[in-house]
């Protein structure tokens, strides 16, 4: 393992994301959607925070920042093009610059679909893809197009199989009753939904999951075309 990556829930079904690197003892939070959980787990770990990489301008991802900075002096990271709507940025990152957490060297991928301006961090172990990737469902589009969330699924369905996918919200049950929809012979499909009732029963979050799991049992990340994806993301919009 070459970065230690843990889920801190936040607000009702929001996940931010902690990491540490071993060798340097580097660490960094994905996407505080609130101060208190996240500083809880930085006290409990007994590090202090060096970064906070942000993956979109939304509330539920930021709301934390200004806190955690004040108490921990941590540099924030997020995407050059939505430096207006996010929090004051230390570090302001384009689609296709590096970012590096100790030893473990991350890409940023331009991720447009859930809003214009999402970026995603994608390191070796571990992809952290806010709201456009979910498990078994895909982020609703609220600025982009289509077109855009297509494009942006296929840069996170492109890297290597055993990638952790590490999202911003625990909708896998959910998403998983309208995949089923979608795809009711999958039989991944059927299995996950069996495995996430489980988790979810047990008080577990259901993520991570894997790139090369999502690619089995993920309608959005299977959409062979603009106009499937279209189609899908459509009807998941008003049902229930
Ligand atoms: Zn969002
Ligand atoms: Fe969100």
């Amino acid at each position: 393992m070459t970065i230690t990556i843990k889920p801190i829930p936040c607000l009702t079904d929001n996940y931010a994301w902690w990491l540490r690197d071993p060798a340097t003892g580097q660490t960094a939070v994905v996407d505080p959607g609130e101060a208190g959980p996240v500083a809880a787990m930085i006290r409990a770990e007994g590090t202090g925070l060096d970064w906070i990489l942000l993956t979109h301008h939304h509330g539920d991802h930021i709301d934390g920042v200004a806190a955690l900075v004040t108490e921990f002096g941590a540099k924030v990271v997020g995407a050059s093009a939505d430096a207006r709507r996010l929090p004051p940025l230390d570090l302001a990152l384009a689609p296709g610059d590096s970012f590096t957490l100790g030893q473990n060297f991350g890409t940023v991928l331009d991720s447009p679909g859930h809003t214009l301006g999402h970026i995603a961090f994608a390191f070796r172990a571990a992809v952290f893809c806010g709201d456009t990737l979910f498990s078994a469902g895909c982020g609703r589009l609220l600025e982009g197009t289509p077109a855009d969330m297509f494009g942006a699924l296929a840069a996170l369905a492109a890297l290597p199989d055993e990638t952790l996918v590490c999202c911003g919200h625990e909708y896998t049950l959910s998403n998983i009753r309208f995949a089923l929809t979608v795809e009711p012979d999958n039989a991944a499909l059927r299995e996950w939904a069996k495995q996430a009732q489980a988790l979810r029963d047990a008080g577990l979050p259901t993520l991570p999951t894997t790139i090369g799991f999502e690619r089995q049992v993920n309608p959005f990340l299977r959409a062979k075309s603009v106009a499937e994806l279209a189609r899908i993301r459509a009807a998941k919009d008003v049902f229930r």
